[in-house]
């Protein structure tokens, strides 16, 4: 690859183990290796997920690490990828406000 192509590539923030760490407490570590429990085909598939984030001690930080990244798919933090972006979309619109409060609470959350 010439200089010039490298210069006009975007960078992409690679996660440091630090910003990964809370994944060592997820309650859905290795429960879903195939992806259909937290990757569904439909969003209205999405309450096993929501039942297992609703009891993890990483709920918060797991939410906070999705809408960091508002491309990922599937349930983060005990939400659905267009209840997120329902989120930040609100915290656009009032930036006083945290992002979580724009929301109601995760276990509540019935689509994706
Ligand atoms: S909140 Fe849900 S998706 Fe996130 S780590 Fe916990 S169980 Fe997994």
């Amino acid at each position: 690859m010439k200089r010039a192509e490298a210069a006009t590539l975007p960078r992409i923030r690679v996660a440091e183990p630090a910003d990964v760490a809370w994944m060592a407490d997820a309650a859905c570590k290795g429960l879903d290796r195939g992806g259909s429990i937290f990757f569904p085909q439909h969003p209205g598939e999405f309450a096993d997920a929501k039942a297992i984030c609703a009891r993890c001690p990483v709920q918060q930080e797991c939410l906070d690490y999705a809408l960091a990244r508002p491309e990922v798919d599937g349930v983060w933090g005990g939400y659905g990828s267009g209840e997120r972006a329902t989120m930040l979309r609100r915290a656009r619109r009032n930036p006083g406000r945290a992002t979580r409060s724009a929301s109601r609470t995760p276990a509540q959350g019935t689509s994706g």
